[in-house]
């Protein structure tokens, strides 16, 4: 058995590996945001020397690869924070002390399933922190920046796609929106913005808007309040970088929050900017499937939440058509986030 620790960083990932006795495998390997396909295979073992299942472990703070690594069967742990002492600010604590846990803690990391998702088992701070946010998302809404659809008496809809730019299915997605001349927004990761700028240009050259989404896709409770800022900046910038422009909505990985992040974005800052169907997607249980969940509960006022990034999205690509011509049936319009939640600027 060999053992691996992926660390997440401004510019990808680093993974290293070590077998049995503690000792390093092969030599430290980086990869592009973009490859993580190619990152997976790789650690399933087809292509490297030496060969052998590999067990691989990942922080809290990590939340764009492992959809992939469970998908391709591989064995993944996820690492919180209390297992690693001091962290950084903005990145992870370096891949061969993971790659170390691996080894020598599994029975105390969480295995995480492509069924359970990046979160399993982390219920209780999921529901304990949007419990404790209810005092700052008040203030958010009272200002007009927190929001979960739009006004139930106009016919509009929200279409918004997360966790990518990705450099297969975004394009698929672009492709389908103009081939029914509708507007979309995508809410993006710093990650993936920074190694695609092309597909960030691609969206906004298409009409679309853009949210911010994070760097890494962390658990929110996890961060600290000077975290979770760099999260949202570096983001921002790249959006910056990439397209002369910066989101003006927001929307945290998993729904996940605390007040200790959310006042954060009190004093400025994007609106947040959550949803309230939830197309399933990312659970992959079949184009149809995914269809019908989003009809079956979208009405006016929506804010569909699907995916075009962060893992194997063809199912949610093959079930976009019969998403838009069942909402276009209902004589309902398309538009970005942040004109159905009337934030100013928009028309
Ligand atoms: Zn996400």
């Amino acid at each position: 058995m060999l053992y691996a620790g992926i660390a997440w960083s401004a510019d990808g990932y680093q993974v290293e590996v070590v077998d049995a006795d503690g000792v390093r495998a092969m030599a430290a390997r980086h990869w592009g945001a973009e490859r993580v396909p190619e990152l997976t295979r790789w650690l399933c073992g087809e292509e490297r020397t030496p060969k052998g299942p590999c067990a691989v472990a990942l922080e809290s703070t990590n939340g764009l690869v492992d959809g992939l690594l469970t998908a391709a069967g591989l064995e993944v742990y996820r690492v919180d924070p209390w297992q690693l002492g001091e962290r950084p600010d903005f990145g992870s604590v370096p891949a061969l002390f993971l790659a170390e846990l691996a080894r020598t803690g599994r029975e105390a990391l969480s295995p995480l399933t492509a069924q359970g998702g990046g979160q399993t088992g982390r219920d209780a701070d999921y529901h304990e922190g949007i419990r404790r946010s209810a005092p700052v998302e008040a203030k958010l809404t009272e200002a007009g920046r927190w929001f979960r659809h739009g006004p139930r008496d106009r016919q509009e809809v929200s279409l918004t796609f997360d966790d990518g730019p990705d450099p297969v299915y975004t394009r698929q997605v672009l492709d389908i929106l103009a081939r029914y001349g509708i507007q979309a927004t995508f809410f993006c990761v710093g990650l993936h913005v920074n190694a695609l700028p092309d597909e960030v240009r691609r969206i906004v050259d298409a009409g679309h808007s853009l949210g911010n989404h994070t760097w890494s896709h962390p658990f929110l409770p996890d961060l600290t309040a000077r975290q979770f800022r760099l999260q949202l900046d570096r983001t921002s910038e790249a959006f910056d970088r990439a397209v002369g422009r910066v989101p003006a909505v927001f929307r945290p990985p998993y729904g996940s929050r605390t007040p200790e992040t959310l006042t954060e974005l009190l004093a400025d800052g994007p609106a947040l900017a959550l949803w309230d169907v939830d197309s399933w997607d990312w659970a992959r249980p079949g184009p149809e499937k995914i269809a019908t969940t989003v009809l079956d509960h979208a009405g006016p006022g929506s804010l569909i939440l699907m995916h075009d990034g962060g893992g194997d999205r063809h199912q949610s690509v093959r079930a976009l058509p019969a998403v838009i011509e069942g909402l276009l049936e209902r004589n309902l319009r398309f538009v970005s986030t942040e004109a159905l939640a009337g934030l100013p600027g928009t028309p």
